[in-house]
């Protein structure tokens, strides 16, 4: 259930109610929004509890939440969630940029990748160190050694770092590094990596599963949330349909329906969603269009040479054009580039 404080009521209130409540044996999340505190509380339901906290002067109401995603969801934090990383704000009117090669595969390529998409306006890089790839004789990845590559774009560039996580063993190599942790869409259920990533405080970029419901979804960001870390931003990335011609179908009314039940910033990756260069101008300016908070895009500054994922890949002119064309496209859905 969430309590709903009144406008009026004072920090001290809102602090004994929760200790009550911490008491009674429940867990206790706070929402302070401009106007009111709302209270999560998680626990087993109980009309007398509720009723006894509806009498107390400075509560307005309480309300029992039906959906199972409770804290990810609009009625326990109205406001949009704004998740700030330096001079960035990601889920506010300016939209987010991170672009960057599918991974991280040498200490030159990643510089030029860096250099380019900082060039071209973007705020964030994107590399994964760690690569899940569907064989295991693909390329897998530099891991730790890709990390070190990745400090180095930070401390030359000035652009925030989002890399992938794997699996819970690595949390603390991959939070050092990163500004954003990514889990990728074939994690999105891994619910021990999914735990240990709310126990920290840092920002999570969680992508949709390759087959995962909006609920499934959000239940994920759930798990991140009830650990205590509140910075989740979901992103959609086209998930499994019958259509072979694209390598996911992306699925772009997933973003007014995941605003509509959830307060998390939500970006769109339209080079996994389509799987192919070609189409990731237009999928990006109807991602944009679709109310979308921000954009992943892979730029590899020779794709046809990339060790994963070139054919989706943008190169740096195409990359410095699109963003150019996006400008406008983020003027009329009201947003800033
Ligand atoms: C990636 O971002 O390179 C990636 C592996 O994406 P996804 O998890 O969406 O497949
Ligand atoms: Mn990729």
């Amino acid at each position: 259930m969430i309590v709903v404080m009144n406008p009026g009521a004072s920090e001290e209130d809102v602090s004994r109610i929760t200790e009550k409540l911490k008491q009674m044996g429940y867990g206790v999340h706070l929402s302070s929004g401009e106007r009111r505190t709302i209270i999560g509380v998680i626990g087993q339901r109980r009309e007398e509890a509720a009723q006894a906290l509806e009498a107390m002067p400075q509560v307005e109401q309480v309300v029992f939440i039906t959906r199972p995603f409770k804290l990810a969801g609009r009625e326990f934090h109205p406001d949009n969630t704004v998740i700030k990383l330096g001079d960035t704000s990601i889920g506010a009117s300016e939209l987010v940029v991170m672009a960057g090669p599918c991974a991280v595969e040498s200490e030159d390529q990643l510089m030029e990748a860096a250099a380019a998409v900082k060039e071209a306006g973007a705020q964030a890089f994107r590399a994964g160190a760690f690569k899940p790839r569907t064989s295991p004789y693909s390329f897998q990845g530099l891991e730790y050694e890709g990390l070190k590559y990745l400090d180095k774009v930070r401390s030359e560039t000035g652009l925030l770092i989002v890399t992938e996580i794997m699996d819970q063993f690595s949390v603390e190599e991959v939070a050092d590094c990163a500004d954003i942790i990514q889990v990728g869409a074939r994690n999105m259920q891994n619910y021990y990596l999914l735990r240990e990533l709310g126990k920290i405080r840092k920002p999570v970029l969680l992508k949709r599963g390759l087959s995962a419901t909006i609920e499934e979804w959000l239940m994920a960001a759930e798990y991140i949330l009830s650990g205590g870390n509140y910075e989740v931003i979901l992103c959609e990335r086209g998930i499994r349909t019958f259509e072979p011609y694209t390598r996911n179908t992306l699925d772009l009314s997933a973003i007014p329906m995941v605003k509509h039940l959830s307060h998390l910033p939500v970006i769109v990756d339209p080079s996994h969603g389509t799987g192919h260069s070609y189409l990731v101008p237009a999928m990006s300016k109807a991602a944009l269009a679709a109310g979308s908070d921000g954009l992943m895009i892979e730029v590899h500054p020779k794709p046809e040479e990339a060790l994963s994922d070139g054919p989706q890949s943008l190169n740096p002119e195409q990359f410095k054009s699109l963003i150019k064309d996006l400008k406008g496209v983020a003027l009329s859905a009201g947003r800033l580039l």
